[in-house]
């Protein structure tokens, strides 16, 4: 089969860290009898330069008219970049709501998963950590408190400030199919995170969760208030698979469940619409710090790469290819920096795109 990818290479490491994502898939590619088709994309500071805007219309009718889009990453150094002088909307940041919203990618994933090998990075008690955790945070991205009415202003001589969160049945339900849909393809749990001890945009989301829920019989659906999340990842992760949950709290925990798996450059992402096509970007941003080094790890990218197999082109094969060769790779003792320890061997982020690509 053949697939068209766009491709979003980007600001700082974004080029780089692509350019190996796109080795290993030219290597799954070749192995399992699929074309890959690639259309670059301009997004982020270098569109600026080009065309003086983050994401011109051209490029999201090009985006529109792929299967899937892989991303690096966008922006540069916000203290010394030219692009932060410019007003907000025509920043490099823009670039990515603004594609956010023209493609309709209402549902963000993050997965969070502790390597074996990775284990010192962890945080957490060794105890925890030995015992593991391979979770998928699913965030609502479109709707909730960041989106709502909002304003300041004097109430009865008193500054007052106003967030809204609203949901409604029809919002809720589509990231709760996307769950347990995703659910599927892994251990069959779906753990949904609310408030609904307080608040009624919560107690609507715990309702139409449990009629999405009817649908999905071979599907474990557990409820948990937000706060007790918060605490369970760290003090047992390990039970924890799909984790669905709005946008605020999302926000929240998938930082949280980053950071307890280590390095920054290991985790992928996806956000989806409400059909196949997904954006795939890694977590991270696009460290100016290191880019143009030939140092920056590709694996998150590789991974989303992984995702975008998965998720948007139904290859669990060969998804399951690239996931199990970056596991062989680490288990080779193969680090780029970040990821460094005693004993290991030092690569530069093309030689990694090379050992994952060669164990595919
Ligand atoms: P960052 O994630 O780019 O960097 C934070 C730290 O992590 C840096 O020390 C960096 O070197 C390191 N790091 C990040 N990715 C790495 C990788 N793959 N390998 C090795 N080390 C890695 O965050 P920041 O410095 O806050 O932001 C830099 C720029 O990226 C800003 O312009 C920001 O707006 C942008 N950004 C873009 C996205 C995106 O494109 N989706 C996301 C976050 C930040």
């Amino acid at each position: 089969m053949s697939y068209k990818i766009g491709c979003i290479p980007g600001d700082g490491i974004g080029p780089e860290v692509v350019r190996e994502a796109r080795k290993v898939l030219d290597a799954v590619g070749k192995k399992y009898g699929h074309e890959f088709i690639y259309t670059e994309i301009d997004m982020g500071g270098c569109s600026i330069d080009k065309y003086g805007e983050p994401l011109t219309d051209e490029a999201i009718e090009k985006a529109k008219a792929s299967d899937a889009v892989l991303m690096g990453s966008i922006g540069g150094n916000t203290s010394t970049s030219p692009w932060y002088k410019l007003p907000p909307e025509k920043r490099p940041e823009a670039g990515l709501l603004k594609i956010r919203k023209s493609l309709g990618l209402f549902a963000n994933l993050r997965p969070s998963y502790l390597y074996e090998e990775l284990k010192d990075a962890c945080p957490l008690r060794a105890e925890v950590a030995d015992a593991g955790f391979d979770m998928l945070i699913m965030r609502e991205l479109t709707g909730g408190l960041y989106f709502g009415e909002r304003y300041t202003k004097e109430i009865d001589g008193v500054m007052t400030a106003v967030d809204t969160l609203s949901y409604n049945e029809n919002e809720i339900r589509r990231i709760a199919v996307k769950a347990f849909e995703i659910a599927g393809k892994r251990r069959k749990k779906v753990i949904s995170i609310d408030k609904a001890n307080v608040l009624d945009s919560s107690r609507l989301w715990r309702k139409v969760v449990n009629e999405v829920a009817g649908d999905y019989p071979d599907i474990e659906l557990e409820h948990m208030l937000v706060d007790n999340a918060a605490m369970q990842l760290v003090k047992n992760p390990a039970p924890f698979d799909v984790v669905l949950t709005e946008n605020m709290f999302g926000d929240i925990l998938s930082d949280e469940a980053a950071e307890i798996s280590g390095s920054i450059g290991m985790l992928s992402s996806a956000s989806l619409n409400e059909t196949k096509f997904g954006l795939y970007e890694p977590s991270g941003g696009s460290a100016p710090d290191i880019a143009g080094k030939n140092i920056a790890n590709p694996i998150a990218t590789i991974l989303s790469a992984a995702m975008m197999l998965r998720f948007t082109f139904d290859l669990d094969k060969e998804a399951d290819a690239i996931e199990n060769a970056v596991r062989e790779v680490l288990k080779a003792g193969i680090r780029t920096g970040d990821i460094m320890s005693d004993g290991c061997r030092k690569v530069s982020t093309s030689e990694m795109g090379d050992e994952i690509a060669g164990r595919v």
